[in-house]
């Protein structure tokens, strides 16, 4: 009988997913059907039901009034959507659900199948990541109650970095932070793994080689992989450090959250909400976190293009910091929202990464080829569209085989 496999990836007040079928012969790495994918977005507040399948048809498309937030605010949006996939389903039987989850700390290292015991001990991280975690676990915890015979995996985002050499997971503070797992783990795992594995099948001497991967979308980061594995990142503790992001600041001096903290008399909680929230190309531009609203005004408005030059001018310094991590460089992949469609961006980064060898073809670069690079390049430079779904669907094969 065909079965299928339910990605999600749950954000506060989003969950994305996306469904695929599973042919009797299907292994993990064998490539994935699409069945249908979509969101529903506005949860706790106006949630907005959509769904298209591989073609793009539109599936369904609804709105409808919340019920009230708080903590339960998943399980409304849950039973909707396997309400939903049961119809739209027919005779496939569902295998199991993976639920894209961003902390996994330093046990979990793998996606593992989750038990009430495995939800009590992703809780117990929420520490390490107070906006996201309880968020990525919602959804699981509602389907539990409600399917306590459907298999579910967890997936994390720190996962992929497990890899890293002790010292790049190090922070130079006192020794008991380490001992109580305050350390840099790195996230966007899911999407590094994906493009490892496009890299293995389409640029051998890529994956085989020293490759910067640039995931740039709202969040974003880098992740230096050698011979298909994370060696070093450009987040760490949290999803904070490292790049310029659409509304988080990235890799700062912590003298700043001092002077936050002493001399303004902020509390914890609003200066997450600068840092988190309105930072980055928002805070610094003033008008947008959306890199097309700030392509249309950076002519005309100072602080736009300042905001512009600096995303630029950081991506180029973590780059360096990257290549140095991998002692020089093979290969650079854009990936993400930023990443696969902003070839203005690209073409700035690119022209600062000179030094290292990189050579832009500009045609390719505009018409978003696959290889953006001339063939003199030392550096060879591609775009590839990133599917974390589809690594969510691996996991979910690879736990249940
Ligand atoms: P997330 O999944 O984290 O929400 P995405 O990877 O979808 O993020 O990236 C979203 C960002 O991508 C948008 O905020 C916007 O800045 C950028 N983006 C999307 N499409 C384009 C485009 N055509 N040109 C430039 N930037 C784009």
């Amino acid at each position: 009988m065909t079965k299928a496999v339910l990605a999600l990836n749950a954000g506060s007040s989003s969950l994305k997913f996306a469904l695929f079928r599973i042919d009797p012969t299907d292994t993990p790495a064998s490539p994935s059907h699409r069945i249908a994918s979509g969101e529903v977005e506005g949860i706790g507040t106006h949630p907005h039901f959509r769904a298209k399948d591989a073609s793009g048809k539109v599936l369904i498309d609804e709105s409808w009034d919340a019920h009230a937030g708080g903590p339960d605010a998943h399980h409304g949006p849950m039973a909707t959507l396997m309400e939903w996939v049961g119809e739209h389903l027919g005779g496939v039987e569902l295998m199991g659900v993976g639920h894209r989850v961003v902390h996994g700390g330093p046990d979990f290292i793998r996606p593992v199948r989750i038990t009430p015991d495995v939800l009590a001990a992703l809780s117990a991280l929420t520490p390490f990541a107070p906006l996201h975690q309880p968020g990525s676990l919602a959804p699981a915890r509602a389907l539990m109650a409600q399917r306590p015979d459907l298999p579910q995996v967890a997936c994390f985002d720190t996962a992929f970095h497990h890899t890293m050499p002790a010292v790049a997971q190090a922070q130079a503070l006192p020794r008991s932070y380490a001992e109580k797992g305050v350390r840099r783990y790195g996230f966007h795992g899911l999407s590094y793994e994906y493009i490892a594995n496009c890299l293995r099948e389409r640029a051998p001497r890529l994956a085989a080689g020293r490759c910067i991967v640039a995931h740039v979308g709202s969040g974003a980061s880098l992740c230096a992989l050698r011979e298909g594995h994370s060696i070093d990142t450009t987040m760490g503790f949290s999803v904070l450090d490292g790049l310029m992001m659409g509304t988080r600041c990235g890799h700062l001096d912590p003298g700043v959250i001092l002077y936050m903290l002493k001399e303004e008399g902020l509390g914890a909680a609003e200066v997450e909400t600068v840092l988190y929230h309105h930072s980055g190309l928002l805070g610094m531009s003033g008008v947008s976190n959306d890199m097309r609203d700030l392509h249309a005004r950076a002519a005309h408005d100072p602080a736009v293009s300042a905001a512009l030059d600096l995303f630029v001018y950081r991506f180029v310094q973590e780059a360096g910091m990257m290549a140095a991590s991998l002692q020089g460089l093979d290969g650079l992949v854009f990936t993400a929202g930023i990443g696969e469609n902003d070839a203005i961006v690209r073409a700035a980064i690119c022209a600062r990464l000179q030094w290292l060898g990189v050579r832009l073809d500009e045609a390719a670069n505009t018409a978003n080829s696959e290889i953006i690079s001339t063939s003199d390049s030392t550096v060879e430079v591609r775009v590839i569209p990133t599917d974390e779904e589809t690594t969510i669907r691996r996991h979910v094969m690879m736990c249940l085989a």
